[in-house]
């Protein structure tokens, strides 16, 4: 069973301020930083006993995932944790509507999801943008799917180009944009088609530490003016502080929820900041004991 942690700081605390001690980050018990409404809200994302089993080429199953139950808040983001191999980004197609699960179920808006919907966008860390398209056309390739018309594909695309800054740069191909600006058009292209929920599988991780961390402003304000639900798939604990507003973390395989964490840090946040350190470094405890499991499944003890 998962427990809830809550790792919060006053809301007054300024970014990059050193707090006057380095006392503990536990601040509340268990469960109590952000109660509930009293009505029943229907969640976002619904995940009920969702087990999921592969068949290796030997032919044994091998199991990915176990039991996860989850909910996620409309508008909330959340960002999920484990050690390499423990089903995140089975978890993230499953989500997508690009899997199905071997038992458990799996609604949006209370409904059970049939196959993978534009409501719902994957954005991959290898992107999946093509080369051989304009940055422009990359964004409205997705909307001629979704039957807009030319001139509505074209106006759709320049308002999502303005949203991550780049405008300039509608008519360049992608091999001539730097890795961070890549980055941009792929959430540009999701964004584009409104999607409630937006699902990224560890996107940032091949950048360099200047660029993913504009990549996290960016990301953050750009959730704030859409109010869409992200759930963020990283292996690196501080970028889910740093994002967060709630952490969950998986056990190694098969990956279930060992633990979450409530982040209550004042936004905007900043990957260096004392008290993101200081959270991450709790998730990271706990973490600890997954990646070793990882490393002598992967690596032999
Ligand atoms: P993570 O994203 O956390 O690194 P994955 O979800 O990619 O983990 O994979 C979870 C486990 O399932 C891994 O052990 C991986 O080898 C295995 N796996 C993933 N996809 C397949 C597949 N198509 N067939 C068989 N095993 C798979
Ligand atoms: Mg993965």
């Amino acid at each position: 069973m998962s427990v809830q942690r809550s790792l919060s700081a006053p809301r007054s605390t300024p970014i990059l301020h050193k707090p006057a001690s380095a006392g503990p980050i536990l601040l509340e018990q268990p469960g109590i930083a952000r109660p509930l409404p009293a009505s029943v809200e229907v969640a976002k994302i619904s995940l009920a006993g969702i087990s999921l089993a592969y068949r290796t080429n030997s032919g044994q199953p091998l199991a990915a995932l176990a039991n996860i139950n989850l909910d996620v808040r409309a508008g909330e983001f959340l960002c999920i944790v484990g050690p390499s191999g423990c089903g995140k980004s089975t978890l993230l197609h499953l989500i997508a509507g690009l899997s199905r699960p071997s038992s458990g179920n799996i609604r949006v808006n209370g409904k059970p999801i049939r196959g993978a919907g534009t409501d719902r966008i994957l954005i991959f860390q290898d992107l999946g943008l093509f080369p051989w398209l304009t940055v422009r056309q990359n964004i409205e390739f997705g909307l001629k799917m979704k039957g807009l018309a030319r001139g509505e594909r074209e106006v759709k695309a320049r308002e999502y180009l303005r949203l991550v800054h780049l405008s300039q740069f509608e008519n360049s191909y992608t091999h001539q944009l730097s890795g961070g600006m890549r980055q941009r058009v792929a959430l540009a292209r999701a964004l584009a088609l409104e999607p409630d929920v937006l699902l990224m599988d560890e996107p940032f991780a091949a950048l360099d530490a200047q660029t993913r961390d504009l990549l996290h402003d960016e990301l953050e304000r750009i959730w704030q003016e859409t109010g869409c639900t992200i759930v963020f798939v990283t292996h690196n604990v501080r970028e889910a502080v740093r994002l967060g507003e709630r952490v969950v973390l998986l056990t190694f395989r098969p990956g279930t929820t060992k633990q979450e964490y409530s982040i209550g840090l004042a936004r905007p946040r900043h990957i260096e900041q004392t008290d993101v350190a200081a959270a991450a470094r709790e998730i990271l405890e706990c973490l600890r004991e997954e990646i070793t499991r990882s490393r002598d499944a992967e690596y032999g003890k």
